[in-house]
């Protein structure tokens, strides 16, 4: 059964990708939402993130699709219910396009952040946006969370370390020519150094 992973490049989304990958034989598509604009750093570090995550995985792990997708009303955003609104947007429309696709995989963990009210909010909102692109076209697709019941660390974990070094998480980092720096400061930051720890 196909399925469609959005792939930002962070922990959570390379290590569900990287799990799928190795253990099920699914056709898989990979979008990556860009959200890069010439001056957001954010956004051009996760990018280049993304890419060299798909990079290592299709060269050490097997072929599947990629694709970047690039809403307009993301470029230059912080993460707010704007992207989670645009990832859902962007995965119902790449299902119209492909209505073969019957699940979407989503990387969310069980850590207590990935778990609040608000969290479930969002994943919620995702699915209803993604539906209504679909309804009348293609049936909307089942979503899965198959790291819901991990910690963020576990998920690090199972990833080879490599695979580990490629992941980029950070809100706020600098630039020095084509390459970034984490604030090691930002709570995203402060999570990927929890799980480091762990390890
Ligand atoms: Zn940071």
């Amino acid at each position: 059964m196909p399925e469609v992973h959005i792939l930002s490049g962070g922990i959570d989304s390379t290590g569900v990708l990287y799990r799928r990958l190795v253990e099920i034989p699914n056709e898989i598509h990979v979008l990556h939402v860009r959200r890069d604009a010439p001056t957001f750093l954010p956004g051009l570090a996760e990018t280049k993130a993304a890419r060299e995550v798909a990079v290592w995985l299709a060269k050490n792990v097997r072929a599947f699709r990629y694709h970047e997708v690039v809403p307009m009303q993301l470029v230059g955003k912080p993460c707010s219910n704007t992207v989670f609104a645009s990832c859902g947007f962007a995965i119902g429309d790449y299902i119209v396009r492909n209505p073969f696709i019957s699940k979407v995989v989503q990387g969310s963990n069980g850590s207590p952040e990935d778990q609040t009210p608000e969290s479930h909010f969002r994943n919620r909102y995702r699915e209803n946006i993604c539906a209504a692109v679909c309804d009348g076209y293609a049936p909307a697709p089942e979503w899965l969370y198959p790291h819901a019941t991990l910690l963020k660390r576990e998920v690090y974990q199972y990833m080879p370390p490599e695979l580990r070094a490629l992941c980029w998480t950070c809100a706020n980092p600098s630039r020095d020519g084509d390459r970034f720096a984490a604030c090691g400061a930002c709570s995203k930051c402060r999570e990927l150094q929890a799980a480091k720890e762990a390890t």
